[in-house]
């Protein structure tokens, strides 16, 4: 394709060349260059005319500002003229557990999944998470952990994963499997069973606080960069109650504890009151849910410095989708739905820090399939009541917050951070919903390297 003509973007004879092209230019010195006629940084006001500089050796931006002050060694670098570049976003509540599309959404289900069958729609579910728009994800249950590896040597293409291994769940609690008995409900969903019996590996199963304890190092031991734990209940299990906390006091100031020790933060699903309260208690950092928080509940979270993610769209999903979820789910989900919302706004409004996750855990292509992530970065406006600046925020800088000491320099186009970038062709700031629909998400670049473009092959991305 034909270069841009050789003019200066602002004026200045030195800047490096235009192109439109997609293709990408390999400069000698491996570097990426953008022109972006506005700048959305992910935190702070957009800024017009901006050049970025990206280092594919180190995968980090290494420079942003006016491409009249781009440093000379970098003037030969061609730039990629894009209407409107903003930073890789962040889904902070990842599954991947390789769920069938065909089949009902259930732990038995997952529980009788092979791991070689998961990890082949897992392919195609982290792909599509990508070509969304989300550069890294933080899975909270799931095989992220297994997958970042398979991503890293460069076999898949997926965002940069960050897993917490097998959430953990006492027995009769959220993550037990009811239909099944006791003994195989334990070793199936198990973080024991990945690679040795076949299990799936979405919830370690743990009482008392040695288990718990356990529990957290045998996540560590998958790699897992944060702790996710099932304080209270929810609505995709049967026989679990929402309101009721879960697992002792006791049990989650160990799982901090240790956690802790290793440089971890944990994150609670926790839907209930109590159960929001018991995380906070115990020192969680993030609650996943937040159905029914209130001032009360606020007020400790800012006193705690504790993040929101509240996943709207699950619960969307399942209203628009009658029939394709098990009536007990549907029925849980309807009754949680309105004052679930209504939480979020609430939040909100008392200045809660939110981050976006759109909690999709189905298998490819059906209704909570991996890949609509972006409706989360519009129900934050539409159902939050955020501005789209504020959505955006939530969905790039504040990613890496829920990972405390682990969070990498990303989710910002600033110098030093991860070179994680979307090009789009329209300003999200004028509509929030284009985020709803990968297609409007144009280009990629993951540390520095365009891995989606218009006919762009996703095999000739890959690094091997
Ligand atoms: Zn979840």
């Amino acid at each position: 394709m034909d270069d841009w003509e050789i003019v200066a973007p602002m004026g200045d004879s030195r800047s490096g060349r235009l192109s439109e092209s997609h293709e990408e230019h390999k400069n000698e010195d491996d570097t990426t260059g953008i022109f972006a006629s506005l700048l959305i940084p992910g935190r702070g006001d957009p800024m017009k005319d901006q050049a970025i500089l990206c280092s594919r050796k180190t995968g980090k931006i290494i420079y942003v500002g006016l491409s009249s002050r781009i440093p000379p060694k970098y003037y030969n670098v061609h730039l990629e003229k894009i209407p409107v570049v903003m930073p890789g976003m962040w889904e902070c509540h990842a599954h991947f557990m390789g769920a069938s599309p065909n089949k009902p959404i259930d732990f038995v289900n997952l529980a009788l999944t092979s791991p070689p069958e998961a990890g082949a729609r897992n392919a195609r579910v982290i792909k599509d998470t990508l070509y969304a728009g989300f550069t890294s994800a933080v899975e909270l249950g799931g095989y992220a952990t297994e997958l970042q590896r398979v991503i890293e040597e460069g076999s898949i293409l997926g965002p940069t994963l960050y897993g917490s291994g097998g959430a953990i769940s006492m027995t009769a609690g959220h993550g037990d499997i009811f239909e099944l008995p006791y003994g195989c409900s334990r070793q199936k969903l198990s973080v024991n069973a990945p690679g040795t019996d076949g299990g799936a590996a979405v919830v370690v199963q743990a009482d008392g606080v040695d288990e718990c304890r356990k529990a957290v190092r045998l996540n560590l031991r998958r790699g897992a960069k944060c702790i996710k734990v099932l304080t209270s209940g929810g609505v995709t299990s049967r026989d679990d109650r929402p309101e009721y906390q879960q697992l002792s006091d006791e049990e989650l100031k160990v799982i901090v504890e240790e956690a802790g020790r290793m440089g971890m933060i944990c994150a609670a699903h926790a839907e209930g009151k109590a159960g929001i309260m018991a995380a906070i208690r115990a020192g969680f950092k993030v609650i996943e849910h937040g159905s029914y928080a209130d001032d009360e509940v606020y007020k400790e979270m800012k006193k705690n410095d504790v993040m929101l993610v509240a996943t709207i769209t699950p619960l969307e999903s399942i209203l628009d989708n009658k029939d394709k979820y098990p009536p007990a789910m549907y029925r849980k989900t309807a009754e949680l739905a309105k004052i679930h919302m209504a939480a979020y706004r609430n939040a909100v409004k008392a200045g809660i820090r939110c981050a976006l996750g759109s909690d999709l855990f189905g298998g490819p292509g059906s209704v909570l399939s991996p890949g609509m992530n972006g409706n989360e970065v519009h129900l934050a406006v539409k159902t939050g009541g955020m501005t789209p600046l504020q959505a955006i925020e939530a969905a790039t800088a504040n990613g890496p917050l829920t990972l405390g000491p682990q969070a990498p320099q990303s989710g910002q186009i600033k110098e030093g951070y991860d070179a994680d970038l979307l090009g789009l062709d329209k300003n999200p700031l004028d509509d929030i919903e284009m985020m709803r629909k990968p297609k409007n998400v144009k280009y990629i670049w993951k540390q520095g390297k365009l891995v989606k473009a218009p006919g762009l092959d996703p095999w000739d991305a890959l690094d091997i």
